[in-house]
Formats: C-alpha cells, sequence, structure tokens
C-alpha cells in the first residue's frame, strides 16, 4: 500500500484507557481528527464514550466512533450492531458525527473460518448502515486484513501497522488504506500516557470531503424529527385549534445541539419577554439573514451566541430545551419577513413564512459554498422540448395529466421508458 506523506491530516483514537483528556490542548497540537471508543460486544459501553464524544466536538475536532467486534455468527454480529446503533443514539446517532461508526474486526479468539468471518464482517456492516444511515468503515490490523475477501472493497479501510517505514501490505480487499493507524505509543499534550496515531491519506479538505455530508435541502431538517408542522393545528397544550407560526422539530437528547440552519447576526439571545414578541418563546436565539428576514429558534435550555455576533449556517447557537410555553423538549423554529417592530411578530400568519420552503428557495437562490444549488420549477408546466411528447403519451394514458401534485412511481416510469423504447426501435 500506499507510504505516509507530509500533508496528510493527523488524527488520534482512545478510549477509557487515555484517562480525562484535555482535547483543545490535543487540538492545538494540530490532531484534527478522533476516533472514540463506543462500544464492544453486545453489552459493554465505554465509560468514558460520550464525555470523549462532546470534548472532542466541542474542541472543534471531527468525530468518528468505533465498535470493537466480538461476534462469531452473523446473529451475534446483528445484535452487537443494534447494540452500538443505540449506544450513538446517546449523542445524537452517527449523523450527528462527522466521521462514519466503524467497525473494529481484529482478532479471532475462537478460531472461526475465514467464510465466517466474512459472513459476520458483512452481518454487523449492513445491519449497522440500516440501524444509523451511515456507511461503515472496517478497523483492522495488517495481517488480519487478509481475512477479508474483495466483497468487503468498497468500504474504508482503517488499518493498523505500527511503523514509519512498512507500508502495510496490500490486501485482497484493499490496495489502498484509506487512515493508517502507525503508532500506539504516540505522545500528544493533553493525553497522559500513550495514544495511538493515526494519519487519512489526504489534507483535512479531503477528509472533510470524503465524509462531509452533501448539504441536500430536499430535507432541511435532516437529522430532526418533525413533531408539528407549520399551519393550522390543535394546539398541544391549549388544545385550541391555533395556527402554528413555525414547525416543531426534536433532536435527541433532550438538550441536544441546535445550530443555525442559516447564516446571519443575532439580535436576541435571552428569555422572551412578554410583549416583546419573544413572550412565551422561552429563551429565544433570534438570527436576520441577509434578506432581512427573522429565524427564531425558541423553548430553548441555553443560548450559546450573544446579541451582535454573527454566525455561520451550521454553527451551534444553543441547546434544545422547554423554556416558555411548551410540551416537552423541541426547537420551535420560526421565520419571520420581519426584524422589527417587536422583532417582525404579528398576531396572525401575515409575518411569517413555512420554514421549510423558504430554506430550499434560499439556498436555491443563494448557494453558499459546499451547497450544490436547488433549482425548483412547476412541474405541470411542460418544457418546449417536450411538448411534442408529452402530448402523445398523454393522449395514449401512459400519463394521467389529470392529477396535479400525483407523483409518478418508479414502476410507472419504468413503464414509460420501456414504452418509448419500444416505440424508437420501430422507428428504426
Ligand atoms: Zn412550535
Amino acid at each position: 500500500m500506499q507510504a505516509r506523506k507530509d500533508n496528510n491530516v493527523q488524527g488520534i483514537d482512545v478510549s477509557r484507557y487515555q484517562g480525562k483528556i484535555d482535547w483543545l490542548a490535543v487540538k492545538a497540537d494540530k490532531r484534527e481528527f478522533a476516533f472514540i471508543k463506543a462500544t464492544e460486544g453486545q453489552t459493554y459501553t465505554d465509560p468514558n464514550f460520550v464525555a470523549n464524544v462532546k470534548g472532542a466536538l466541542s474542541a472543534g475536532l471531527m468525530v468518528g466512533t468505533y465498535h470493537f467486534l466480538r461476534a462469531t455468527s452473523a446473529a451475534a454480529a446483528k445484535a452487537e450492531a443494534a447494540h452500538y446503533a443505540k449506544s450513538l443514539e446517546e449523542i445524537g446517532g452517527a449523523k450527528a458525527l462527522q466521521l462514519p461508526p466503524v467497525m473494529d474486526y481484529e482478532n479471532n479468539p475462537n478460531g472461526i473460518s475465514k467464510t465466517q468471518i466474512n459472513i459476520v464482517a458483512k452481518a454487523f456492516l449492513t445491519e449497522l448502515e440500516r440501524l444509523t444511515g451511515v456507511k461503515p468503515i472496517i478497523y483492522t490490523g495488517n495481517s488480519f486484513a487478509s481475512n477479508f475477501d474483495s466483497g468487503l472493497s468498497g468500504y474504508d479501510l482503517w488499518i493498523a501497522r505500527y511503523s514509519n517505514t512498512k507500508v502495510p501490505d496490500d490486501q485482497p480487499a484493499w490496495k489502498t488504506w484509506t487512515i493508517w493507524q502507525y503508532s500506539d505509543a504516540g505522545k500528544v499534550p493533553g493525553i497522559v500516557g500513550n495514544v495511538d496515531l493515526n494519519e487519512f491519506n489526504g489534507s483535512l479538505t479531503d477528509l472533510k470531503k470524503r465524509y462531509g455530508k452533501e448539504q441536500d435541502m430536499s430535507n432541511p431538517f435532516d437529522g430532526y424529527k418533525i413533531t408539528s408542522p407549520f399551519g393550522m393545528r390543535k394546539h398541544p397544550v391549549s388544545g385550541a385549534n391555533k395556527f402554528h407560526r413555525g414547525v416543531d422539530l426534536v433532536v435527541t437528547p433532550a438538550d441536544g445541539p441546535i445550530n443555525a440552519f442559516v447564516a446571519g447576526e443575532v439580535t436576541h439571545a435571552q428569555m422572551g419577554v412578554s410583549g416583546s414578541g419573544f413572550g412565551n418563546y422561552g429563551i429565544v436565539v433570534a438570527i436576520k439573514d441577509d434578506k432581512g428576514y427573522l429565524h427564531v429558534y425558541a423553548h430553548l435550555s441555553a443560548a450559546g451566541v450573544k446579541v451582535g455576533q454573527q454566525v455561520k449556517r451550521g454553527q451551534l447557537i444553543g441547546k434544545q430545551g422547554s423554556t416558555g410555553i411548551s410540551s416537552g423538549a423541541h426547537l420551535h423554529y420560526e421565520v419571520r419577513k420581519a426584524c422589527s417592530p417587536q422583532f417582525g411578530y404579528t398576531a396572525t400568519e401575515a409575518g411569517v413564512v413555512e420554514p421549510t420552503q423558504y430554506l430550499i428557495n434560499y439556498y436555491g437562490q443563494t448557494p453558499v459554498k459546499g451547497d450544490k444549488p436547488v433549482t425548483v420549477r412547476d412541474i405541470n408546466v411542460v418544457s418546449k422540448w417536450a411538448e411534442s411528447a408529452w402530448a402523445e403519451v398523454t393522449a395514449k394514458e401512459f400519463f394521467d395529466g389529470s392529477r396535479p401534485g400525483a407523483s409518478v412511481t418508479r414502476e410507472e416510469m419504468a413503464v414509460v421508458v420501456s414504452r418509448l423504447l419500444k416505440y424508437v426501435d420501430q422507428k428504426g
């Protein structure tokens, strides 16, 4: 496999054995990523798991976690994946982290066959991806790696070989490493004793690119559960039929992080006072975007920003809570058309917009760095180039054009494509 490179980004991996870690010191030493031991087997969770994840995240490292595999059957592997996925929920799920979850499969104390090793590995990886929605990567040792067949080469390899000069060996499943754990005896400021040292095959930008989530604006609230949409609804506390001025979103845990959906300037970051435009909203962070709309994050347990501060999209602005009049821990997110008077509050629905559509439009019109622009067009208006084909297929009832809003299923689409192909064949 390939050698180490000077500009490759550096990281560490830790477990309870590193004790209490000063993550700011680790970051200051240019360790940009960390994999943190989460679980092992079907029941064990590392006692420092949550503290390590929170510490590394708050110091600004890119964070992933790993699970030490003990299973010798597919059923046991699935049970281990479930235990790992469940533990990940404590920190907001695998999607809350920048780096993927890891299967640490490195020994074979019960002497199962190579075939069985691959069955166990695939059962764990498939189940873990199903439960977390994130494709895992594989950690293993230089010699144990030879057990894995080429059916696993689609997973990134994180390999251990403690040497600066001897590169990891080529394997049936891999000819390159994605991450190389090149030492188990590293010294890093902020950590007492030895720590494992790792190198990613590329720069920090490359690392972000490889695992960074594409901003998919088809669901601006990815990672949140929407518990109450915008519009008319029965109020959860009063029971009255009332207009809901925003959307209610829930993250886990109850005091989970709230990040800005849109960049802008903080205009309010405290308990909402009655008559201010934020009465009953609890602790409110309000952010004015570049179009003059006000983004309201309500019922927080704490605000993490100050008035006047500029925040970036995705920046941590506070913690979820249930302050004000609230039916439990959630984020009430509302987008107001104006910022004053009364922070743009209106008694009617006139002053607010539907937040999901606002975000989709916002990023469609002004793509920010790293975003894919989203363009939305009215599919009920047939494009010029397709007019005659549309007229023909609707006349033949391949499409039912009388159901505005109805989605075409993949099966319906397949029938159409298949018929079109035959039509083209006949025309020669
Ligand atoms: Zn609400």
